[in-house]
């Protein structure tokens, strides 16, 4: 996607240990336009996708999610990191946080995520494919069709579209980032 890749080189950062800081328009300060052409990207490539609802998780898969659901006219569900005391027939899975270096718990209600859904996940970044992992496990357990996830942007050279293929789910991503290897920028 043109004008994704334009902003990533434009106003994305490098930080040492191949993270990419993209907080000027999508992790802190958020860019609504972009974020709708970001939305009308993902919904083009799932056209012939039969979907129902459209999955993420807290936080920053949230804003383009939520376009998304806008768009599409469908729920939007985002499983939580903090375990709230009211959630009733919670599913829970463990994510390993490679930003923050350890494991989180992942929950979701089987209220808003059931055997009668059809969902795209959608999130922010694709790195080693944890989330993912855990999201998979979630859709598992709570019986549902998980049709695709999708990602802003993907770290190719972080393998996390591997752990999405093996287990059989189209992943698709609107920037893939080769390198940022001496702190520069590799858009493929
Ligand atoms: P994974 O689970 O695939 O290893 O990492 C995905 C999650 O970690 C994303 O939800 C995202 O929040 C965070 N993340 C991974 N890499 C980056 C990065 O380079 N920059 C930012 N801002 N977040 C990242």
């Amino acid at each position: 996607m043109k004008a994704l890749k334009e902003r990533i080189l434009k106003d994305g950062r490098c930080y040492p240990g191949g993270i990419l800081k993209v907080d000027k328009f999508i992790n802190h300060q958020m860019d609504p336009q972009l974020l709708k052409q970001i939305a009308i990207e993902f919904i083009r490539r799932y056209a012939s996708t039969e979907i129902n609802k459209i999955l993420t998780i807290e936080a920053s898969g949230i804003a383009p999610a939520i376009v998304m659901g806008l768009l599409l006219d469908l729920p939007v569900v985002f499983a939580k990191k903090k375990q709230p005391s009211t959630m009733e027939n919670m599913l829970s899975t463990t994510v390993f946080s490679f930003t923050k270096q350890r494991e989180y718990h992942v929950v979701i209600s089987q209220d808003y995520l059931n055997k009668d859904d059809k969902v795209l996940f959608i999130d922010d970044f694709l790195a080693y494919g944890n989330a993912a992992k855990g999201i998979i496990d979630l859709c598992k357990q709570a019986g549902c069709e998980l049709v695709g996830m999708g990602f802003i942007i993907e770290k190719a050279f972080q393998n996390g579209r591997k752990v999405i293929e093996e287990a059989g789910v189209r992943c698709e991503s609107l920037a893939i980032i080769e390198s940022l290897d001496n702190c520069e920028i590799k858009i493929r």
